[in-house]
């Protein structure tokens, strides 16, 4: 991304193996992801920008350290570089492991190869190739399915519990997937669009709320008498969306957060009176990326079907005007 708006397919250096725990993966598919638009609007700097951070493919070359992948394997990786041993992995926070590194941030796997270091702690490699059809799913997992159901454990959604999601990008329709195989009793999807409410309803939504904002949490708190929803999953990030979903969590209930939220001021005496748990931030996707890798491969989970526009890698420019311009939810980019 040369700048803000202006995205351009150029010619660069093949990566290489650096360090002995790289892995050179060459890329089956790559995606654009709704926060690659805050550069795009022009909310985060872009100056001559390598884009992409959700990435599948197979191993190319590997460094002489690394154990757990080996060229040949077909691998999903997650969007934040992990070593997966220090401590804060190991309580299953990888995204803010000791040596973590955002994918976006000088790798950019909106490319034909990519060199992921700390290859074992960020690789998982799938129980072997897979059918042409697993691709989009297995991309999935690489952010938005990872994200969705990080939110969804956050938000404790389970058995017996009520789930609002705020947001029905593909993040919040991949929580809403999450919801319903964490065996949630009822999932309500706040969306307007008839698109994403009919996907919202094949993961598993039970109910829609199209409101949004104070008559969106009056609508909750009526669906479930006065209460407000045990978990809610704000996958937005936006000021209107934060505050509803702050407002339909019940008291003692669990907010997980997941939309990157950039101007969002909460207010302390609001979120003092309401009296909920709290988790959120950059969803720790190699976490759970053995489990979703399997889920995909049994084929008991699709969460391919959030990827609504195909493009070859050289289309991306039009890639990003159409999610910049909502005619897309999510654009697969093929190579
Ligand atoms: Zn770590």
């Amino acid at each position: 991304m040369h700048t803000a708006g202006d995205v351009r397919v150029e010619d660069r250096d093949d990566p290489k193996i650096i360090e002995p725990t790289d892995a050179v993966v060459k890329l089956t598919a790559t995606c654009i992801c709704g926060s690659d638009l805050w550069p795009y609007r022009g909310i985060e700097p872009a100056d001559h920008t390598l884009m992409g951070h959700e990435y599948v493919g197979v191993v190319e070359e590997v460094g002489s350290a690394v154990k757990t992948v080996k060229p040949g394997d077909f691998v999903v990786g997650s969007f934040v570089i992990s070593d997966n041993t220090c401590e804060i992995c190991r309580a299953g926070f990888q995204s803010k492991c000791v040596h973590a590194e955002f994918v976006h941030a000088g790798i950019g796997t909106q490319a034909e190869k990519a060199r992921i270091p700390l290859a074992d702690g960020t690789l998982v490699a799938t129980p072997g190739q897979p059918d042409p059809e697993l691709i989009p799913a297995l991309l999935a997992a690489s952010d938005v399915l990872g994200t969705g159901w990080y939110a969804a454990v956050a938000a404790e959604a389970g058995p017996g519990k009520t789930v609002a999601v705020v947001g029905d990008g593909a993040v919040g329709l991949m929580a809403v997937l999450a919801a319903e195989q964490l065996g949630a009793e009822r999932i309500i999807a706040m969306s307007r669009h008839p698109e994403r409410q009919k996907l919202a309803r094949y993961y598993g939504a039970t109910d829609i709320v199209e409101e949004r904002g104070e008559e969106g949490v009056a609508k909750i708190k009526e669906l479930t008498n006065g209460l407000g929803a045990h978990s809610v999953i704000e996958a937005v990030g936006t000021q209107e969306s934060f505050m509803q979903a702050v407002g339909a969590t019940r008291g003692g209930g669990h907010l997980g957060y997941v939309g990157v939220n950039y101007d969002v001021t909460v207010p302390g005496i609001e979120l003092f009176f309401a009296g909920i748990h709290t988790l959120g931030g950059p969803a720790p996707v190699r976490r759970f990326l053995p489990e979703l890798i399997q889920l995909i491969w049994d084929r008991r989970i699709d969460p391919g079907k959030v990827f609504d526009l195909t493009l070859p890698l050289e289309q991306a420019p039009e890639g990003y005007k159409a999610m910049d311009e909502r005619r897309a939810t999510k654009v697969l980019l093929t190579l």
